[in-house]
């Protein structure tokens, strides 16, 4: 009845909204061809969960009344396509603050609790999925320079890729061996693997090998992935074998206790 109505009229409006949007980007002068582009696929993946929305509101209305099996459906489809509008948002957020030049303020992080914490996140992330951490001895009290809350983005990214790429009963481990002065944090799954020719295009935005496939991803992530690893001073590497699985290596440069030390010695003084 009358919220279906009211759903409807806000779905409209924000359809047209992105139309403004895109035109109003599309008089923009060409030197901003790469921000054209990012708003005009952002504005498309918008749109694709507002048509359904739109298809499940209209269901709702011609027979939501009498079937309310056909109902339900239709309410929970409009909610996974609600969530997927958020994640993108937030993850567009992300990347705007990227755009504008923002750097992450880097601090001293001893890297096997952030380990720890984050494996026990993706753990509940698959009920299906082998998972294991395997955290070298050598990595024992080991520091980065690092923000917590990006680094944990940076791997939970990574570790939700592999879980979601990998079948329901492959495994996934995230593994970190340190060496004097570095540390490899790896991500590894059994699962789908990456062509070879596809390879170089996965961190760029919006890239899906299969789009078809639905994962409920933005394509986002891994171009997060990489602005985090760049803001760490650290370096993102990808091996992977169609059928056979990939290993993602993020390389920190690791952090002298000593120096760390110093370092805040000298900001406190
Ligand atoms: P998405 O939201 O689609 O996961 P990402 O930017 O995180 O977007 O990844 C881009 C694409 O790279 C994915 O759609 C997927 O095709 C591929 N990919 C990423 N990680 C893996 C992996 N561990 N195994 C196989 N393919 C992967």
């Amino acid at each position: 009845g009358e919220h279906q109505d009211e759903l409807g009229h806000l779905v409209n409006t924000l359809n047209a909204m992105l139309d403004n949007l895109e035109t109003a980007y599309r008089e923009l002068s060409d030197s901003h061809a790469a921000q054209r582009r990012f708003v005009s696929d952002v504005s498309h993946e918008l749109k694709t969960p507002l048509t359904t929305i739109r298809g499940n509101i209209d269901l709702m209305i011609r027979m939501g009344e009498e079937q309310p099996e056909v109902r339900r459906e239709a309410l929970l489809d409009i909610a996974s396509e609600v969530k997927r509008m958020s994640r993108l948002v937030s993850d567009m957020l992300v990347l705007a603050r990227a755009d504008a030049g923002f750097t992450i303020p880097l601090q001293p992080v001893a890297v096997d609790q952030v380990l720890e914490q984050v494996a026990r996140q993706a753990r509940m992330l698959s009920e299906e999925v082998d998972f294991h951490l395997h955290l070298a001895e050598t990595c024992r009290d080991v520091k980065i320079m690092a923000d917590p809350d990006y680094l944990r983005q940076l791997l939970l990214i990574l570790l939700d890729n592999a879980i979601k790429y990998t079948s329901p009963q492959g495994w996934v481990e995230l593994a970190a061996h340190c060496t004097d002065g570095r540390i490899d944090v790896q991500i590894s799954d059994n699962g789908m693997g990456i062509d070879e020719g596809e390879i170089n295009h996965i961190f760029e935005r919006f890239y899906r090998l299969d789009k078809s496939r639905p994962t409920g991803g933005t394509g986002l992530g891994l171009a997060i992935a990489s602005w985090i690893t760049q803001q760490h001073g650290a370096k993102l590497t990808v091996k992977s074998q169609l059928h056979q699985g990939s290993v993602f290596t993020v390389t920190f440069p690791t952090v002298r206790e000593q120096l760390i030390e110093e370092k805040i010695q000298q900001t406190e003084g």
